[in-house]
């Protein structure tokens, strides 16, 4: 039998997110700081107001690019964001922006064209470029930099085969939030170097003082700037599984085949459900966002006081990214350790970007509450003396 599959399926590795979380499987009072997803539950009126949707037959497919009502609240609320006159033909409803990620880059990429990515990245973009055809390409930025690219470090990764430049601001892992002058700058470059821009904002609404600006708002970015966004973190909805992507019509005309194919349709009372919590009262997100705030604070504060460990100021998401002196020689080894003297789950760095950058570093995913933070931050310190 031959049993030859596909190359750019079989070479992509599986998370080391969740090979930690099947690690950690194996003890007793764990506490978990690893998997990015919100520990709050969806708040009980959008979860009632979906089933109740469900219950008059809001139980069909809904059309290839999204629920109308919710078509329509988003691109209420994308215009007012941004002031770009977005409209519908620019608008799809997706099954996550994990689903848009690999929509957008099947639709942009052909054998072996490259994406360029300011590194430390979300793990799992390798594997929506290498799906469609192409290739990621971390380009390392440094902690002295705040985690933030410089024309520079682009401009030593860029190829004749560079195609799109994917961005994430704010940022998993690091919890950067790009300063303004920085997306002009990759605004520039996009434009100089004729690159599709990809701008991951999936944590857009989660920022603690300076507010996540869209690269689409730049001169002549509309035509260029594929946007994508999601219900799952700043809703706590990662379960309904709803996302959305926005972008020129010459995309997003193409794409909606990809969506079409994929999934026929996101599941509609996902989409209900997101309709109703993007319209509904606000208080209890914001809430969240509060949540998110104070603990990063409080465990960058601890963090910071730990010998030899140093991490930047929380500026968004619910994640930070600290570099370790004893995690230097190998971030997994030390990961695997911390799991293994103190039942505490963090990911290690490598995954996130190329050694220049991710050496000695850690995410930790503030996705518990305070109480446990700090029962975690207590362990990681009693860690750390027990090693010198
Ligand atoms: N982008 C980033 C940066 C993420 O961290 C995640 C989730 N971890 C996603 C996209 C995908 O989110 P979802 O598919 O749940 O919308």
């Amino acid at each position: 039998m031959n049993k030859k599959l596909s190359a750019c399926v079989t070479s992509q590795r599986f998370s080391v997110i969740r090979d930690m979380v099947a690690r950690a499987k194996a003890y007793e009072n764990v506490i978990s700081l690893s998997i990015g997803e919100p520990d709050f539950d969806t708040p009980s009126f959008v979860c009632e107001a979906a089933m109740r949707d469900t219950l008059k037959g809001h139980t069909h497919y809904a059309a290839s690019n999204g629920d109308p009502e919710l078509r329509a609240a988003l691109l209420d609320d994308i215009r007012r964001k941004t002031g770009l006159p977005y409209e519908g033909k620019h608008l799809l409803i997706t099954t996550g922006a994990m689903h848009g990620l690999l929509a957008v880059m099947r639709t942009l990429l052909e054998d072996g064209d490259e994406v360029l990515c300011p590194a430390p990245c979300f793990s799992d973009y390798a594997g929506h470029c290498g799906l469609a055809g192409g290739r990621l390409v971390q380009v390392p930025t440094t902690f002295e930099n705040g985690f933030e690219p410089t024309r520079a470090d682009l401009e030593a990764c860029l190829s004749e085969k560079s195609r799109v430049l994917l961005i994430n601001s704010p940022c998993n892992p690091s919890g950067v939030v790009f300063r303004p002058e920085t997306l002009d700058m990759l605004a520039d470059f996009a434009k100089k170097h004729d690159l599709v821009v990809v701008s991951d904002e999936v944590y857009d609404s989660i920022t603690f003082g300076r507010e996540a600006e869209s690269i689409a708002t730049r001169p002549d970015m509309f035509k260029r700037t594929v946007v994508l966004n999601s219900f799952s973190k700043a809703f706590a909805m990662t379960g309904w599984r709803v996302g959305y992507a926005y972008g020129p019509e010459w995309i997003m005309g193409e794409m909606v085949k990809v969506l079409s194919y994929s999934v026929a349709s996101t599941n509609t009372a996902g989409q209900r459900a997101a309709l109703y919590a993007l319209t509904g009262p606000q208080d209890e997100f914001a809430a969240m966002r509060e949540a998110y705030r104070r603990r990063t604070a409080l465990v960058a504060q601890r963090l910071n006081a730990m010998p030899g460990v140093r991490c930047l100021a929380p500026a968004g998401t619910f994640y930070l990214f600290p570099h370790i002196e004893a995690a230097e020689a190998d971030s997994f080894a030390f990961a695997v350790d911390l799991l293994d003297k103190e039942q505490v789950v963090v990911v290690p760095g490598f995954p996130f970007g190329p050694e220049a950058c991710v050496k000695g570093c850690i995410r930790i995913a503030c996705t518990v509450d305070e109480e446990k933070l700090t029962e975690a931050m207590d362990r990681l310190e009693h860690y750390l003396n027990s090693l010198s």
